[in-house]
C-alpha cells in the first residue's frame, strides 16, 4: 500500500491551502490534476512549484510507485512553463526527506530556469 494520506486525515499542507484558495499564490499554471504556482522564495530567476492537486503523496518516491501518470504530468507541466516563462531548458528538482532539505511533505517539484544555471551547483 503507498502512503497516500486520507485528506480528511491529516492536516493540510501549505499547498492544499493554496489550492483551496485559503492562502495566495501566483499561480501560473493550474488544470485538473496540477497546480503550479510562484515559489515565495525563489532560488532562481523563475522558479515555480508543480504541485499535484489530486492525491497527497508524500513524495516523489511515493508518487512514482502510487500514480506514474501524474509524476508524467508534472514533467510535462514543467516543460510547458520552461517553454512559456524562459528559454524552455529548465533544472527540476525533488527534495526527498528531511535531510535532503524538503520541508512540505506533499509531493511537489521545483523547477528552476531562466538565467543560465550551468554555474550554480546542485
Ligand atoms: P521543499 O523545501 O519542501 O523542497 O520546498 C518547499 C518550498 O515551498 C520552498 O522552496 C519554500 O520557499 C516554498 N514555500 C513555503 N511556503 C510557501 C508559501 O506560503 N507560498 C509559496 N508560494 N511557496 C512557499
Amino acid at each position: 500500500m503507498t502512503r497516500e494520506y486520507a485528506g480528511a486525515m491529516a492536516e493540510p499542507t501549505i499547498f492544499e491551502r493554496i489550492v483551496a484558495r485559503e492562502i495566495p499564490a501566483e499561480i501560473v499554471l493550474e488544470d485538473d490534476e496540477i497546480i503550479a504556482f510562484a515559489d515565495i522564495a525563489p532560488k532562481a530567476e523563475l522558479h515555480v512549484l508543480v504541485v499535484p492537486k489530486t492525491a497527497r503523496y508524500r513524495d516523489v518516491v511515493e508518487l512514482a510507485a502510487g500514480d506514474p501518470d501524474l509524476l508524467a504530468a508534472m514533467v510535462r507541466a514543467a516543460k510547458a512553463i520552461a517553454l512559456e516563462r524562459a528559454d524552455g531548458d529548465f533544472r527540476l528538482v525533488f527534495n526527498t526527506g528531511e535531510l535532503a532539505g524538503q520541508t512540505v511533505f506533499h509531493v511537489h517539484a521545483h523547477v528552476l530556469a531562466g538565467a543560465d544555471l550551468t554555474e550554480e551547483s546542485l
